[in-house]
């Protein structure tokens, strides 16, 4: 059964001038009690009792606003008109109609949403923000449009950009218009622009002080020694070609930033695509002692891509794995495609130690390196799987990593379709394995 309402009731003003009277006349007891007791002269009770009088007559009769915000079903509860409503429903960011006294009249979908809060509700006792109460307090004085910025702290940390607006007359408004605007996103954006410029000054700062100090040298006390001339030099090519592999990822990662929200229009055969990445790759995995298994059927798998960004996954993934898992001595390229049309998925596969799975979420992030030394030793930018993943987002496509601590680790790229077209003579799987040199 409902419970009866426990909404207490709002107080006219004569029931609040005889609350007061009770007030003076309970002051006005005690303290002849303590006249009596001879606590208080009689002088200073009279001088008590008039203050106190005194006081309740001068407060204002208005309710203070916590009296408001407990006071819930007092609010005046016009109905918001119909076409304030609507347009409050269509806009895409969190809105609130308030009252004069902060009760919500109308919260469209994305505000109860985001906050929780709906009508009938007090939002300023949801969400106690001293910005927002202030801001508040100035439209409903008359004060105009106010803007404020405000965090959320629990359940999770959010920020936000609050406009209050008065509508109907702004002078002496009956409904307060709230549009919140969530910055959330915005800032870790931000953030991350800041952390990558950051990032990316850092990572050439070091080869180009390196280069600068092996110049020194080179005037200075190596000038006549042509043994030591030689080693530097090879070092100072090695910083060099560090720092354009650098630039050339650099350029990379924001061309396909720059188009990550664009769907490539063109057409791309995966299958000839793998193949010329293990071309490509065949003397880098003999230099490292690794052999390439290409298990990839014959024919031709058309994806809607970009040919020249779909070598860059595979050689990106490729080298990653003959280098990270040289170890394991092989890297397995696995195709999966459909009967004749579906979804198809390519995985990379090495035998190497493997990603430590702690590490694994944050593996497409730019710059992050399990192992830097190992990356660098490798000639690593921390941008390969960065670019991947954008490619591969850009293509519709996932990637997916697993890794067997220890066993390997294992990158796939699941495409959404894909048009098989089966090669007429040849459909046994192929096996190109190129001569493992230790
Ligand atoms: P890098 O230029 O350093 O290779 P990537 O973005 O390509 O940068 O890779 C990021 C990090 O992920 C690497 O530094 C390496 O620590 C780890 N990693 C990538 N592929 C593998 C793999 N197959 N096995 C183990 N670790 C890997």
């Amino acid at each position: 059964m409902a419970e009866p309402s426990a909404t207490p009731r709002r107080e006219g003003p004569l029931r609040r001038l005889w609350r007061r009277g009770a007030v003076v006349l309970v002051a006005a007891a005690v303290l002849a009690i303590l006249g009596i007791a001879g606590l208080v002269s009689v002088t200073g009770a009279l001088i008590l009792l008039g203050s106190t009088a005194l006081a309740m007559a001068l407060l204002p009769l208005e309710a203070p606003p916590e009296d408001m915000v407990a006071d819930r079903g007092s609010a005046t509860r016009e109905p918001v008109p119909r076409g304030t409503r609507a347009v409050a429903a269509s806009l895409p960011d969190p809105c609130f109609i308030l009252g004069r006294d902060g009760q919500v009249r109308f919260a469209n979908d994305r505000a109860i949403a985001s906050f929780g809060i709906t009508e009938g509700e007090f939002l300023l006792f949801r969400l106690r923000q001293p910005e927002l109460l202030a801001a508040f307090d100035k439209v409903v004085k008359g004060g105009g449009a106010q803007q404020v910025r405000f965090e959320e702290r629990v359940p999770t940390e959010r920020s936000f950009s609050a406009w209050f607006a008065a509508l109907d007359d702004p002078a002496a408004p009956e409904s307060i218009l709230l549009v919140l605007d969530d910055l959330t996103s915005f800032q870790a954006t931000e953030r991350m622009r800041v952390d990558f410029v950051a990032n990316a000054s850092h990572e050439l700062r070091t080869p180009l002080a390196s280069l600068a100090g092996f110049v020194e040298t080179l005037q200075g006390p190596a000038r006549h020694d042509p043994v030591a001339q030689a080693r530097f030099l090879g070092i100072m090519h090695e910083q060099a070609t560090r720092m354009s592999r650098l630039i050339d990822d650099l350029l990379s990662l924001s061309r396909v930033e720059l188009r990550a929200h664009l769907r490539p229009r063109g057409r791309a055969d995966l299958i000839a695509v793998l193949r010329h990445v293990v071309d490509t790759m065949t003397p880098l995995a003999a230099d490292l002692g690794v052999a390439i298994e290409a298990d990839i059927p014959a024919g031709e798998a058309i994806v809607m891509g970009d040919r020249d960004e779909l070598i860059q996954v595979f050689d990106n993934l490729v080298e990653n794995a003959c280098k990270y898992g040289q170890s394991g001595g092989r890297v397995v390229i696995r195709m999966a495609v459909p009967e004749r049309r579906g979804p198809c998925s390519v995985s990379v596969i090495d035998f190497g130690p493997g990603i430590p799975e702690a590490h694994l979420p944050r593996l497409t992030e730019r710059f992050y390196r399990v192992d830097d030394d190992l990356s660098r030793k490798h000639r690593g930018t921390g941008l390969g799987l960065a670019i991947v993943k954008h490619i591969v987002s850009r293509h519709r496509a996932r990637l997916a990593i697993e890794s067997r601590p220890g066993a390997g680790a294992e990158f796939t790229v699941h495409f959404p379709e894909a048009d098989y077209v089966r090669a007429p003579a040849v459909e046994k799987s192929e096996q190109v394995q190129t001569p493992a040199v230790s």
